[in-house]
């Protein structure tokens, strides 16, 4: 959450800090600010709300002139979204001006400190402590660099900041800990921000910093310290990418563009893994032998990756015998898990920047237990700290509310579930082949569900709805964990009040909320288990609930007889549904919170990738 720039060059800065704040603005965000250095001195606006009252107040950046700036749209965790608490802020005696994203967890003592060394503060943020410790620093050792290396020092928490320092106009220093900070090469002028997007329109030279990792730049150098102050050089990568792919291609709506992404997504992740009729992870090294040793498989993660881990539970169990359990990662790093070599924990998050997820996976780490990261951001912290990394080819997603990183999860895990039950011997040939020849058919399977026809149906279906305000999402088996992403999208997007339940656990309390037109989607397509959960939509309709049923195409005529609206998705393998039944569901989502006039790209209190416990 939260997104950074910074400019050095000939060209003015204000304008490229906008530019480059408005392609962080999915981060979540509630207040922006951009500070310009020239002659002048520091020249600083903020406004709390959107970016776009920023660009008004600076006349879309022509009020402040200069070449050198740093810009911030800030998620408040200290003090409230405001104009005293937005970035960039000063020093006391005005010297130091910088941007932070994170959190410093001591900043209370070392405001302390401060204030009785006579340093003043006029906002309520932890990141203020920053800037006037470096100041107290600077004043104390002349000499900038060691100034932020001693304030660093000092720091507890996580930090990725961008410093300029009045005495030494020309030139700016970055440094970050446990959140993203890039680099970018220009010519004749540099970069630094928190995501690519945001310099992609001017580079494509970029450098994933580390952690302790210091920058020091000027319009025509950079120089590269590591954690232990020592200078080091950096290759920079070369994005491949499209800035198009960061924009939204004709679509209203990031969302809706991302749905619509996500069979290409699906190809892009499963495709280069699928060799000659077999699954090859060339990325990861987890011998057979390891994994015949694998007593148990955790899955940590957050929000909608952990609803992935929940369907995996299900997917793994059945293809490789190994009992799974799906934990939430703020609740695994302190649950003192019982782990081991023989544990598994596989990792998941969009961003790898997910600070629980980071957490869980250090402790994981820790006690001794191999870990296996699926994160979509190539060089995110939690790519690099996992012992494994199966990437998902999902590319950029900017909505706030996950859809094409969710099922390209949820791909990799079948692809685990594949060559995990290859390895161990757990899958029969027949089964193997009759599963990886549904995984390479589902992109084009969902290409079919995303035809305009089904658009339209949940369109409508949606403005049937939109009025609703609780909503029940009940399933059984792996339906009972779509029924989790359902509802949780949902509440995300269309602020609407939902609950997911396992179909047979609803007569045990939750059915006495069942009123006379409550909103019940009944997720029914384990063929199996399809008789079971119409029992239990009868159950609810005989108390006056409005069923929509969402079933495969062989089961049409069957779930007419007891549902009040039918909602169909392509038949595949049995595990590998839930890769079709959740897209009716973000679409469901999507529409109902166009009807109800939501942001839907940027919910409210909501932040793409969160970088605070
Ligand atoms: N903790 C800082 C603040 O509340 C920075 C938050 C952010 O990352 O945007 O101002």
């Amino acid at each position: 959450m939260c997104g950074i720039v910074g400019y050095i060059g000939a060209q003015q800065a204000a304008p490229i800090l906008l530019d480059g704040l408005s392609k962080l603005e999915y981060r979540g965000y509630d207040s922006a600010g951009i500070c310009v250095y020239s002659a002048k001195g520091f020249q600083i606006e903020k406004t709390k709300g959107r970016l776009a009252a920023l660009r008004t107040a600076t006349a879309d950046g022509a009020s402040m002139t200069g070449t050198i700036g740093i810009g911030h749209t800030r998620w408040a965790t200290h003090g409230a979204p405001s104009h005293e608490n937005s970035h960039p802020h000063l020093s006391a005696n005005g010297k130091i001006c910088l941007v932070h994203n994170g959190i410093i967890e001591n900043y209370l003592i070392l405001k302390e400190f401060l204030l009785a060394q006579g340093k003043t503060f006029c906002s309520e943020t932890d990141t203020e402590v920053a800037a006037n410790l470096l100041e107290y620093y600077y004043e104390l050792e002349g000499d900038l660099l060691r100034a932020v290396r001693r304030t660093t020092e000092k720091l507890c928490g996580s930090y990725a900041l961008g410093i300029l320092c009045a005495d030494r106009p020309d030139s700016m220093i970055a440094v970050k800990k446990d959140s993203p900070l890039i680099f970018g090469f220009g010519e004749g002028e540099n970069f630094i921000a928190s995501d690519v997007p945001a310099i992609l329109r001017y580079t494509r030279k970029v450098v994933y910093l580390n952690d302790g990792d210091m920058v020091e730049f000027t319009a025509n150098g950079a120089t590269f310290y590591n954690a232990l102050g020592e200078q080091v050089s950096k290759t920079p990568e070369h994005i491949t990418w499209e800035m198009s792919a960061a924009e939204k291609g004709g679509f209203p709506h990031f969302m809706l563009k991302e749905i619509h992404e996500q069979p290409k997504a699906l190809r892009d992740t499963i495709s280069p893994r699928v060799k000659n009729g077999r699954v090859v992870l060339d990325d990861i090294k987890l011998t057979p032998e390891y994994l015949r040793g694998i007593r148990r498989i955790y899955i940590v993660a957050c929000g909608s990756a952990y609803y992935v881990g929940c369907l995996g539970k299900y997917i793994l169990e059945k293809t490789c015998r190994i009992p799974v359990e799906p934990i939430l990662a703020s609740e695994f790093r302190y649950s003192e898990p019982v782990l081991g070599d023989d544990s598994l924990v596989i990792i998941i998050s969009q961003s790898g920047e997910t600070a629980d997820t980071l957490a869980a996976l250090r402790e994981a780490n820790t006690l001794g237990a191999r870990t296996l990261a699926i994160v979509n951001v190539v060089g995110s912290a939690i790519s690099k700290a996992a012992h494994d990394v199966i990437y998902t080819w999902a590319g950029p997603e900017i909505a706030v509310a996950t859809t094409k990183a969710y099922s390209t999860q949820l791909s990799v895990l079948y692809l685990l579930a594949l060559y995990i039950g290859d390895a161990l011997g757990t899958l029969s040939a027949e089964e193997y082949n009759a599963m990886l020849h549904a995984l390479v058919a589902l992109p084009e399977q969902l290409t079919q569900v995303l035809s305009e026809e089904n658009l339209a149906h949940i369109e409508a279906l949606a403005q049937e709805y939109k009025s609703h305000h609780d909503v029940f999402f009940i399933g059984r088996n792996l339906d009972s964990a779509t029924c989790l992403e359902g509802s949780l999208k949902l509440k995300e997007i269309a602020y609407v009040h939902s609950e997911a339940y396992a179909a047979g656990e609803l007569k045990h309390g939750p059915i006495s909320l069942i009123e006379d037109d409550t909103l019940v989607v009944a997720v029914a397509t384990v063929p199996a288990l399809f008789e079971k959960t119409m029992s239990n939509v009868k159950e609810v309709k005989a108390r006056g609930a409005n069923v929509l049923g969402l079933t495969t195409v062989d089961f049409a005529d069957e779930i007419a007889k007891t549902v009040d609206r039918p909602l169909l998705v392509p038949r595949t393998h049995p595990l590998l549904q839930p890769s079709l039944n959740v897209v009716p569901l973000q679409l469901l989502s999507y529409y109902v919170a166009l009807a109800r006039g939501c942001d839907v790209d940027k919910p409210r209190n909501l932040a793409k990738s969160v970088t605070v416990e």
